[in-house]
């Protein structure tokens, strides 16, 4: 076009170069962008009536919610997360209701504390008489396969219930740039195979509505790689590592997903854990001993089908038995009944709007059998008592012991200041009595099944010390 009709032109041309900067600024299509549309207040309620929606549930084991850049940690350990987080929804104060995979994932699928699901000894198993989240997408008429690596949530423990496909893929070897440090565990293969198996799915029933739940382990093992090598020689240090190279392969399934913009404007895809990891707070490193906030405070993100142009994020206190009434009440699916949790949609859809909330300050329990792989041993539960910045844990060994922590000004809560506090103690110890008394709402609570010896060793490979 030469100079002339350029002048001439020139309206038109500008037009065009308006319109589009408006798309581009609509919708990141560059490779590795961001292709979801941006949405508001108003798509967050219209979730509901779209019957074209998919969910990918990703649980990476063992998630620390404090060793994430989006809660605010000093190292950069999450840019994939935090992506969703800043375009999506973040629970900041989230609880996982044990900090032993089978006992909190039982309670996170049924929405019931630990006390009612009954789930709390290596032997138990999720009654068949509970209704989980897939059963609910398998009636609504979705594709339900899970593709999971913990041997605490195999199906015979009941957590297939509602999967059509449910699936703990081969392991594949670690490559000669990965290393595995956590010195306990010894689980063959990497989360590689979950995503792969993963992507495959999404080859094959991308176009189908569909539920696909993704069990991640390779935090609760430390496998980092040359790529993330660069914190340091602790366990802290190295955790933080295998979180860096899992936040790299997470951005491999988003990727999946997000590499079909027609795709990506139909999937949900929620982030969340079952529990943290101790580096010596008290004494205690790993996991599934006790309730303490390193190994109970846990991440919880929503990311949508389009992206907030400002993420929202919940300061109050949120658990991991809210994590399906909220995604069942955006989605517009049947509630799970009984549950203890609550949907957490009108404060979110209040956040997107910039209005406050006012939200009852709640209890929030987590609970933990402190002999639950010993098997004949009486139960010794040691139980949290979240409420605002206090945590009261109450420790049966054998006549109860109780600590009192304030969050403001003791970060890693490590100071007991329970005789500061006397009437909050006592008021606390009140609902702990009575979560004490709370039962399965099932006849016959969490059946015993028999373990052979096989699948026990299998699950000591998990680092835990069983009969
Ligand atoms: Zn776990």
């Amino acid at each position: 076009m030469d100079a002339g009709r350029i002048r001439k032109n020139w309206h038109w041309i500008a037009a065009i170069v308006l319109v589009l900067v408006f798309f581009a600024r609509m919708v990141d299509i560059r490779p590795g962008g961001d292709p979801r549309p941006v949405g508001g207040t108003a798509e967050i309620e219209a979730l509901a009536e779209r019957d074209d929606l998919n969910v990918i549930f990703v649980l990476i084991d063992t998630l620390r919610a404090d060793r994430l850049g989006s809660w605010g940690y000093e190292r950069d350990t999450s840019p994939t997360i935090d992506k969703l987080a800043a375009t999506g929804i973040r629970f900041a104060r989230h609880l996982a209701q044990s900090s032993w995979t089978k006992c909190s994932m039982a309670s996170l699928w049924a929405s019931l504390y630990p006390a009612r699901t009954g789930v709390t000894r290596f032997d138990h198993a999720v009654s068949e008489e509970a209704t989980l989240p897939a059963e609910i997408f398998k009636a609504a008429g979705y594709q339900t396969t899970a593709i999971y690596r913990n041997g605490w949530v195999d199906a015979n423990f009941g957590f297939s219930q509602g999967f059509d496909v449910y699936h703990n893929p081969r392991p594949r070897p670690l490559l000669p740039s990965e290393r595995r440090d956590n010195p306990t565990l010894r689980v063959d293969g990497t989360d590689m195979g979950a995503i792969d198996a993963s992507a495959s799915f999404l080859r094959a029933y991308g176009d189908q509505k569909f539920f696909l739940y993704v069990h991640l382990m390779d935090v609760h093992e430390y496998v980092y790689d040359e790529q993330s090598a660069i914190f340091g020689d602790t366990y802290s240090d190295i955790y933080d590592q295998a979180i860096l190279r899992l936040d790299r392969i997470l951005d491999m399934l988003i990727r999946a997903v997000w590499d079909d913009p027609e795709l990506a404007s139909r999937t949900v895809i929620v982030i969340a854990s079952d529990h943290g990891e101790g580096f010596g707070e008290r004494g205690l490193e790993g996991h599934a001993r006790t309730v303490y906030p390193e190994v109970t405070e846990v991440p919880f993100v929503i990311a949508l089908p389009f992206r907030l142009e400002q993420g929202i994020a919940i300061d109050s206190r949120t658990q991991n038995i809210d994590v399906w009434p909220t995604l069942l009440d955006l989605l517009g699916l049947p509630p799970l009944v009984p549950s203890d949790g609550r949907s957490l949609e009108p404060e979110i859809l209040a956040a997107s709007r910039g209005e406050a909330y006012a939200v009852p300050e709640s209890i929030g329990f987590a609970h933990l059998d402190q002999t639950w792989g010993r098997r004949g041993e009486p139960p010794q539960p040691q139980i949290a008592a979240t409420y605002g910045d206090y945590r009261l844990v109450v420790t049966n060994e054998p006549t109860p012991r109780e600590e009192l922590f304030d969050r403001r000004g003791d970060e890693f809560e490590t100071k007991d200041v329970i005789d500061l506090h006397p009437a909050l103690a006592a008021e606390l110890r009140e609902h702990w009595a009575r979560y004490m008394e709370s039962k399965p709402p099932w006849s016959e609570g969490a059946p015993s099944i028999e373990i052979d010896e096989m699948k026990l060793n299998q699950l000591r490979a998990l680092g835990y010390s069983l009969p």
